[in-house]
């Protein structure tokens, strides 16, 4: 097994990883998503092929915070169809088309009296939006606003062959055991129907992310959450109430497939080491990326850092929610969300990871003078790890002079203007030629 080293090899094996991850995406495109129901366990049985997954149903009516679990949602059919015998807003044609958990309906009615019920984007008039009535019993269609002025006047015919009934909500975890019982937390939330990069872009990258990390050995546990938004991470917050401790850093993904840049939106405290280790890598790798500041709106950050759980979690993501045109419309489908993009999305997240791994403090072992490095041959590129070898010269030279016990690799990271990642390779290095410790009582990471 070998150690989380994020070298040129796996960067240049990214572009490969966007394209696998693009052909999962595909085939999970079609499912009928919801917070409940067989399209979203049908998803979680298609990741569970990629890494193995412990699924947990939480039943209906379950208490969990402030909310309750709601009945199941299924569906097999719904589209209306006009006294002429034309359909319109077929659900086996896109599922975007029938408001998620519509009761179920057989019935006819006049354009008038349906009018209430259809929704459409006059904005966006070639985009059918996506609507849910989760917690309130409604029934509706969505179509494309180009459809909708265009529909006949006369009766229509409305199926909706739905049902709703105590059932349960599914929750799947993926755990991979480091040598610490200290956690990273990835989620991903599960819950949207045929919308490509809101939702599937993230659980394909945490799924790739999952698979690259079952064949390394790491410092911390990392535990990859699937689960509905906001219902989903209630329910698994209010039943893992005793592993929220273990948790020391966390990061909530989605969005990761378009053609925008890197965005980290901060954790609730804002100066967790998180924060730190995935500005400093997106900053000095990803140039064009952006820092947001935490604000109780978004994806299930509202959640994780919700002030009775405050755990040290930010977000990554490419263009935020609600930025670009396509978000909840079927205009996010499958050629909205890139290969390039998506591995470039899961580079970045494993040297968020490599960071926080290998941020500790460390004691120089021959801190009298500079050690002698040529004689341990640390003046030659070892391990085709470095393409840089001033930098890499230059990183041996500030761990080993900052390594006083105190200091962490982050410190020095953003003192040297370094890249974490060089530095971690050095503080490898400088551990086998014997000249460097991890310090045995570690500083705790700032506040
Ligand atoms: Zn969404």
């Amino acid at each position: 097994m070998k150690a989380l080293i994020i070298d040129e090899h796996i960067a240049a094996a990214a572009a490969a990883e966007g394209v696998a991850m693009h052909a999962l995406l595909r085939e999970l495109y079609p499912l009928t998503r919801s917070i409940t129901g067989a399209g979203l366990r049908a998803t979680v049985m298609r990741l569970g092929a990629e890494v193995p997954l412990d699924v947990t149903e939480v039943p209906s009516g379950t208490k969990v915070f402030d909310w309750t679990v709601p009945d199941e949602w299924s569906i097999d059919e719904a589209f209306i169809e006009h006294e002429s015998g034309r359909r319109f807003a077929e659900f086996r044609k896109l599922n975007l088309h029938v408001v998620g958990y519509s009761t179920p309906m057989d019935t006819t009615m006049t354009l008038d009296a349906l009018r209430p019920h259809l929704h459409s984007l006059p904005d966006q008039p070639d985009f059918v939006p996506f609507v849910n009535s989760y917690y309130k019993p409604d029934w509706g269609f969505c179509l494309t606003h180009r459809e909708l002025q265009s529909l006949p006047l006369g009766k229509y015919r409305v199926v909706i062959r739905s049902r709703i009934f105590p059932g349960s909500l599914t929750l799947a975890e993926h755990v991979h055991h480091g040598s610490s019982t200290e956690e990273i937390l990835i989620f991903a939330h599960d819950c949207h129907p045929s919308l490509a990069n809101d939702n599937l872009s993230g659980l394909v990258v945490a799924t790739r992310l999952a698979a690259f990390l079952s064949r390394r050995e790491t410092r911390y546990t990392y535990r990859f959450l699937f689960a509905p938004a906001t219902i989903g991470s209630i329910t698994w917050l209010a039943t893992n109430e005793l592993t929220l401790p273990k948790i020391r850093h966390g990061l909530v993904l989605s969005l990761l497939g378009d053609g925008g840049a890197l965005h980290y939106k901060k954790s609730r405290g804002g100066n967790h080491a998180i924060d730190r280790a995935a500005w400093h890598v997106l900053r000095k790798e990803f140039p064009a990326s952006r820092l947001l500041d935490f604000s109780p709106w978004g994806y299930d950050e509202r959640q994780f850092c919700s002030p009775g759980i405050n755990l040290p979690m930010g977000r990554l993501t490419r263009t935020p929610n609600g930025e670009f045109i396509e978000y909840h419309t079927s205009g996010d489908n499958v050629d909205f969300v890139l290969p390039q993009t998506l591995g470039q999305s899961w580079l970045a997240c494993l040297k968020i990871f490599e960071a926080l791994e290998a941020d500790t403090s460390y004691v120089n072992l021959s801190p009298k003078g500079e050690p002698q490095l040529g004689r341990r041959g640390l003046y030659r590129s070892t391990g085709g790890y470095y393409t840089d070898v001033p930098d890499r010269q230059m990183a041996l030279f500030w761990m080993l002079n900052q390594s006083d016990g105190c200091t962490t690799l982050l410190d020095i990271a953003e003192k040297s203007g370094l890249s974490a990642g060089i530095l971690a390779r050095a503080a490898i290095d400088l551990q086998a030629s014997g000249l460097l410790q991890v310090a045995t009582v570690e500083k705790a990471h700032r506040p």
